[in-house]
Order: structure tokens, then C-alpha cells, then sequence
């Protein structure tokens, strides 16, 4: 009988260290740009790591251990992109923190991290300031540029920091599992929540953004998703791995100043919400600016209009991916499969889906008895996914029934077809059930943004006595352009199935956003039972129903 035998293979550790290391041998004159809203300035690879070994130093001087969490409440720029890589290879934690959460969710957001120094913008002190006293852990504020900083206490200047510490020239030797980075959910549906990344993670999420979308050398990644969001999208740690430059717009992700930046540095790659392509693309229509030397835009964190892909495509494929801060947060991708080019009928049907798992990640389909569903496209369920960049528990413990069976719950519902095409058609808590049987609001939202005078659209489920819920479309429309909701309705027909058409519509001047550019349905049922909106009622449900009632499932 042969014996049996082993693998040959080494065990390298997958670190942060390792990619720094990259970075700093390999990639000296890749570049990190960040815009200071009329110029840019720039550093190479060999004088940010460079730096990064002095903060290393300095934090260290400041008592940072390993384990330490390190909060960073800055915005895009190259002391942020330092601070990602000194914190985790002195074997902290990395900890950032969104700049735009409440008062009172920040001083919890810290609170439950632990963090021992927290590195803060100039322009963002008097948020800080505002909650120090109230910070249970925090022993050192250090920050970035000129400030006042009235309210924080004793404060350490960055750049004087950076000035009398000696780079470190000994990393220490890390374990891949250990804790690098951790980050809070925006909150767009209940309290954020902690997720902590390992070095492990992070290294194979860098692998699985460069594999995915071929990020190389010669690359610019513009970020246009703020970095205290799921670290940047992953984008800072893949941009090191494989030596892209990274072109950074500081806090000015309005449509003019990021335009002025686009247009400037001209990233071959960039990444964003559909709120930020959607400004960029008014911006640069209104300015008559070809963005041709963009090759590929990465669009998530919400459902991606058809529409607004079909706007870039004359320029690049701007390409629907799925994501959380759970799934740091590469999950899917939404390409075409193989035998389908642009001008077949399928082309857009596969570039709206959500996406189809990337390779590491698996998706399945969960029904409310907690059993698999079958992949006909068709049956609704819950989405869970598993792998090495996901989540299999929140900080503290909190949130567990998110977690089955080693699988990570979504909180999405959608349809996965016969090719593993996942369609998400709503947050669970978005879901409007109505007379038994859901209604899309993001199918809904998707057909409105293709008529040409929508700006916006926001669908949400509101009580109705006959039916359970009904939907409530909350429209902006294009400056100096408005449509009769009735004549919106009519639109819709032969697009949706009939009972899902509105009754119920508001016009706004504009979606209420949280903190990285979804929409804050939260925020719109608050309105609507506060009754800050005025609802105009279209005709009677009765009335649209009526073709259903009479089909098969009719007499309900
Ligand atoms: P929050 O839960 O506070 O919004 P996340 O950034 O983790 O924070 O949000 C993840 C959620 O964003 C997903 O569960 C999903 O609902 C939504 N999402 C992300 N990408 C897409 C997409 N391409 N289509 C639809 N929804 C998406």
C-alpha cells in the first residue's frame, strides 16, 4: 500500500508586512496623489513607505503595543494611506472611523473598539472635540495639519511625529490571523457594527481585487468610496500589492471638484457608489468631458442603475459589484458570461445583475425554514455567503443571528439563476410584502432611473390596510424637469408585473443619503410617518389590482 504523503509546500504567513514589502521594493515610483481641492501633491512608493516606517516609530514612541487599536478619522489623503500600513506592521489594529456617524454613535464606535490614539484631520477636530470627554479609551490625539484643537486635550502633531522618529527598520514578525484592521458598518439599516479583518484577509482580498479586475503597474486607481469604508474598498491594500498608482480626492467627492481631479490625473480605474457616478457623469456631461481614459469603473455598495452603466459605456464599462463591510468587501461581480458581447439581446440583462461570486467566495440561497433554495432565478431568498474575506463574527460578539451554520447572512434578498447570476431585490429590512408576495423596490427604483427626467428614485413599503404594504415612490427629478406621477405610472406598465405599480408618490428635492451615499430609507419611512412628504394618491388599489385578481391567484 503507498504511503500516504504530505504537502511540499511552504507556509508563508499572508501579511500586510508582505505587501508593504512589495510596495516598497518592487514599486519605488508608483505614485500616491492627493488633491487639495485646486492642486495635487504627490509622493512616490519609496517616500510614503518611508514615512511609514517613521509612523510606525512614532506610534510606537506613543506606547502603541501590538493588539492596540489606532483609530484614524481622516479623509482620502497620503497620512491616511500611512497610518493603514504603520498601524497593522507594528501588529495593531487599524481602526477608521467614518467621519459623517452621529455624535453619539462615534463615541460608541471608539468606545467599542478600544482606541488608545486616535489620528485626526485638522478640519475634522471639532467632531472629535465635541465627543472627547465622553471617550473612555483614548489617551492620544494626534493630528494632521494645523488645527485648532481646543476640546481634545494634549495633542501630537503628525508631521512633527513623523520629523524625530528614526524609521523603523525591524518589523515585527506577524501571525496571519492576528487582527490588522477593523471597521464599523455605516448603519444603514441598525447600529454599525465592528468587523475586525486579519492580515490573512486582507492579503487574499488584495489578490482577489487584482485577479478580478487585472490591477497592474500601469494602473491609476482613482478612490472615489471614503477610506474609513471597509478600508477603502480594499483598494489601498491591493494598489500596494501589485504597485498602481492611487490617486486620492482628499474630502472633495462633490461632482465639480472630482471631476477637475479626474480630469487632471486621468486614473485608468475608477471606484465609487452610485451617487458619486452619478455626479461625476452629470459633471462631466454638463463640462463636455471625455473620461476615454478611464478602462473600467467599479460601481457597489448599492443596486447600480442599468441606466447609469449604459451612460458610461461609450467611455468604459462601469461594472456592478456586490460588497459589505462583512465581506471586506469583494463578494460578486457582475460580467457576462462567456458567448455573450455587448449588442446581444442578454448583454445588459447579465450587466444589471448583481453579480455571480468571485473565486473564495461561495453563495447560497436561504429560505425562511433555514434550507437551501433552488438556483432557477426565480424563488426569492435570503443570500448567505461564506469564505476567507468573510465575516464569521461581529465585534463583541453582537449581531449572532447574522452567522448560521458557518455561513454569513446577508440580510439581502434576491434570486440566484441556473448560473449563478445572484439578483438582489432588497435589504430584508427593506422588503415590502404585499398581499402576500414581495415587490421589488430596487427593480422598481431601476426601471423609474431609466426615464429620462428621474434623477433619483427611492422605493419604500408602507402600511396599506387591504394588502399588508404598498409602495411609495419618493422621486428628484432633473433640475428644471418634473413628470406627472400618473404619466410615471404609465411608464412603468409592461415593465413591472401590475400589482407592483404605484399608487402612492412624492417628489423631493432630494433621496436623503447616509454616510457613504446609499439611500437612508430608514430616514424615508421616518419622513413619511412624520408625514413630512406630501403623498399624492394616484388611483385606487382596487383598480390596479384588478388584472390580478382575476389570474390565477385571484379571490385573495
Ligand atoms: P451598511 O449595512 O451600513 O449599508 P455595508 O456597506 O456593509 O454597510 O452595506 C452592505 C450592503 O450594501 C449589502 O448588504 C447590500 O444590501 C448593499 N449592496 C452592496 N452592493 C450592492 C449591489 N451591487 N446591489 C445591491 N445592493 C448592494
Amino acid at each position: 500500500m503507498a504511503r500516504p504523503i504530505q504537502s511540499t509546500m511552504q507556509e508563508v504567513p499572508l501579511t500586510i508586512t508582505d505587501i508593504f514589502r512589495r510596495a516598497a521594493s518592487l514599486f519605488s515610483a508608483s505614485q500616491v496623489v492627493t488633491f487639495e481641492g485646486d492642486t495635487s501633491r504627490r509622493a512616490d512608493f519609496s517616500e510614503v513607505t518611508e514615512r511609514v516606517t517613521r509612523l510606525a516609530a512614532g506610534l510606537r514612541y506613543l506606547g502603541v503595543k501590538p493588539g492596540d487599536r489606532v483609530g484614524t478619522f481622516c479623509w482620502n489623503h497620503q497620512e491616511h494611506l500611512e497610518a493603514y500600513f504603520a498601524v497593522p506592521l507594528l501588529g495593531a489594529v487599524l481602526h477608521t472611523l467614518n467621519v459623517r456617524l452621529s455624535p453619539a454613535q462615534l463615541a460608541h464606535v471608539i468606545n467599542s473598539g478600544g482606541d488608545r490614539v486616535v489620528i485626526v484631520d485638522a478640519g475634522l477636530t471639532p467632531l472629535l472635540a465635541a465627543i472627547r470627554s465622553q471617550l473612555t479609551t483614548v489617551e492620544k490625539v494626534v493630528v494632521v495639519g494645523r488645527a485648532d484643537t481646543s476640546g481634545l486635550g494634549a495633542v501630537v502633531d503628525y508631521d512633527e511625529l513623523l520629523k524625530s522618529s528614526t524609521p523603523l527598520r525591524t518589523l515585527p514578525v506577524l501571525d496571519e490571523r492576528q487582527p490588522a484592521a477593523m471597521c464599523h458598518t455605516s448603519g444603514t439599516t441598525g447600529d454599525p457594527r465592528g468587523i475586525v479583518y486579519s492580515h490573512r484577509s486582507v492579503w487574499l482580498h488584495s489578490l482577489a481585487m487584482i485577479a478580478n479586475f487585472a490591477f497592474n503597474e500601469h494602473d491609476r486607481i482613482g478612490l472615489m468610496v471614503p477610506m474609513f469604508h471597509v478600508n477603502g474598498w480594499g483598494k489601498p491594500y491591493a494598489a500596494f500589492m501589485c504597485g498602481a498608482d492611487l490617486l486620492l480626492p482628499e474630502r472633495f467627492l462633490q461632482p465639480q471638484p472630482l471631476l477637475a481631479f479626474v480630469a487632471a490625473e486621468r486614473p485608468t480605474i475608477v471606484v465609487g457608489v452610485p451617487t458619486i457616478f452619478q455626479g461625476l457623469l452629470t459633471a462631466a456631461q454638463a463640462a463636455g468631458t471625455e473620461l476615454d481614459f478611464i478602462r473600467l469603473g467599479i460601481c457597489g455598495g448599492a443596486a447600480v442603475p442599468t441606466t447609469l452603466m449604459q451612460a458610461y459605456q461609450p467611455w468604459f464599462p462601469l461594472i456592478q459589484a456586490w460588497g459589505m463591510t462583512e465581506t471586506s468587501p469583494l463578494g460578486m461581480v457582475a460580467l457576462p458570461p462567456r458567448g455573450v458581447i455587448e449588442g446581444d439581446s442578454s448583454y445588459w440583462y447579465y450587466r444589471s445583475k448583481t453579480g455571480r461570486p468571485v473565486a473564495g467566495v461561495e453563495v447560497r440561497l436561504i429560505g425562511d425554514s433555514g434550507t437551501p433554495l433552488p438556483w432557477d432565478g426565480k424563488t426569492v431568498g435570503e443570500v448567505e455567503v461564506r469564505g476567507p474575506w468573510v465575516a464569521s463574527s461581529h465585534l463583541g460578539g453582537v449581531g449572532r443571528d447574522r452567522f448560521h451554520d458557518g455561513w454569513l447572512r446577508t440580510g439581502d434578498v434576491g434570486t440566484v439563476d441556473e448560473l449563478g447570476y445572484v439578483q438582489i431585490t432588497d435589504r430584508t429590512k427593506d422588503i415590502i410584502k404585499s398581499g402576500g408576495e414581495w415587490i421589488s423596490s430596487l427593480e422598481l427604483e431601476n426601471q423609474l432611473l431609466a426615464h429620462p427626467a428621474v434623477l433619483d428614485a427611492a422605493v419604500v413599503g408602507i402600511p396599506d390596510e387591504r394588502w399588508g404594504e404598498r409602495p411609495l415612490v419618493v422621486l428628484a427629478f432633473r433640475p428644471g424637469q418634473s413628470v406627472d406621477p400618473e404619466d410615471l405610472r404609465q411608464f412603468l406598465i409592461g415593465k413591472v408585473p401590475s400589482f407592483w405599480l404605484p399608487e402612492s408618490w412624492a417628489v423631493v428635492l432630494a433621496i436623503p443619503k447616509t454616510p457613504v451615499g446609499k439611500q437612508d430609507k430608514k430616514a424615508l419611512r421616518q419622513l413619511q410617518v412624520e408625514g413630512r412628504f406630501e403623498v399624492q394618491r394616484l388611483v385606487r388599489v382596487e383598480a390596479v389590482w384588478a388584472d390580478r385578481l382575476r389570474g390565477p391567484k385571484g379571490g385573495r
